[in-house]
């Protein structure tokens, strides 16, 4: 679905196309339109599927620029997340004059936050324990809210923050708009929906984007194009590799960083396309027995491969 197909702000629309969104994700044009009629709804998706935009999209779709009062909330389980979220709903909201979105995070001094909402904050996302603070405080004011969000859901109930949820809630104008975001559906998030959304709320749900095995380390290291032959050097003497795969994006760069390996004494051979197919099962063969110890391939070359006791990719 194009994003033209969801009769947006025409503001809002314009920051989706400077974003460089093309089409809507599946999360994003099948909440969109639900939470833009205002009806409760829980999306069942992952980080990563593009759910931000699919609840921040709404949200300002709702906001009264000209109201400098709190609209909507979002709650999220952690201060990287609350942070994140908030840079995604500012790009969206920036050529909306006069909506102001605040991360409230733990471990933030408490008195910058306060100044800040008292400048007229309409989209707060916030992590629980924070948020309930300044509840207490009077420096949020629920009242007139028109829309919650519980993002990541599942992890909020898995880090104990049940109680703060429904304290915060409990606060909130029972006209609200609930939306919930939540990657599984425990019976905790069952219970907060019973109890606390309209009955006639819709569940979404999308396909998970990546699976990833949860025994593999995901690690990734910000490099300088300059430095990165050298970086991915020195990486992979300070592992104990038992045999890797190295990815290149191009056949180009498959045979370059070979070549410059070949010359670094390390023991690599090249997979790609170009290469003619006997050449590739023999290369293959030496590095399944253990002969070669890198291999380096392009993916569509390395596609289906099956070789058992790779340490490192
Ligand atoms: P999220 O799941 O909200 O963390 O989003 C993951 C990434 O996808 C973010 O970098 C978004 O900016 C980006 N993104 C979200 N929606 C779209 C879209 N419709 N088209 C392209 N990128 C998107």
């Amino acid at each position: 679905m194009n994003f033209e197909e969801l009769n947006l702000d025409p503001k809002i629309m314009r920051a989706v196309t400077e974003m460089g969104f093309e089409q809507a994700s599946p999360i994003q044009a099948k909440s969109i339109p639900i939470a833009m009629e205002g009806k409760d709804m829980i999306g069942q998706a992952q980080t990563g599927t593009g759910k931000t935009a699919a609840f921040g999209i709404p949200v300002l779709q709702r906001v009264d620029p000209h109201k400098k009062k709190l609209q909507t909330i979002v709650l999220c389980p952690t201060r990287e997340l609350a942070i994140q979220s908030a840079n995604e709903i500012r790009k969206l909201s920036k050529f909306m004059h006069g909506v102001k979105v605040l991360p409230i995070y733990g471990g933030q001094e408490i008195s910058k936050q306060i100044r800040s909402l008292k400048g007229g904050v309409q989209v707060v996302i916030g992590t629980p324990g924070r948020v309930i603070d300044h509840i207490r405080r009077h420096t949020l004011k629920l009242g007139e809210l028109e829309t919650i969000v519980l993002d990541e859901a599942d992890e909020m109930l898995n880090m104990g923050f049940v109680e703060d949820i429904e304290t915060i809630i409990s606060k909130t104008n029972p006209e609200h708009t609930t939306m919930l975001f939540s990657a599984t559906m425990p019976e905790g998030i069952k219970k907060i929906a019973k109890n606390y959304m309209k009955p006639d709320y819709k569940h979404i749900q999308v396909k998970q984007k990546t699976v990833t095995a949860n025994t593999v380390k995901q690690y990734y290291f910000e490099v300088k194009q300059k430095d990165r032959f050298e970086t991915l050097c020195r990486i992979i003497d300070s592992e104990t590799v038992q045999s890797g795969i190295i990815f290149c994006r191009t056949k180009r760069s498959v045979d370059e960083v070979t070549e410059q390996m070949q010359k670094a004494n390390y023991n690599v051979e090249a997979m790609h396309g170009d290469l003619n197919q006997d050449h590739r099962m023999r290369t293959l063969k030496k590095f399944k027995e253990g002969t070669i110890h890198y291999l380096i391939a392009t993916d569509v070359a390395a596609r289906g491969i099956d070789v058992e006791n790779i340490s490192h990719v």
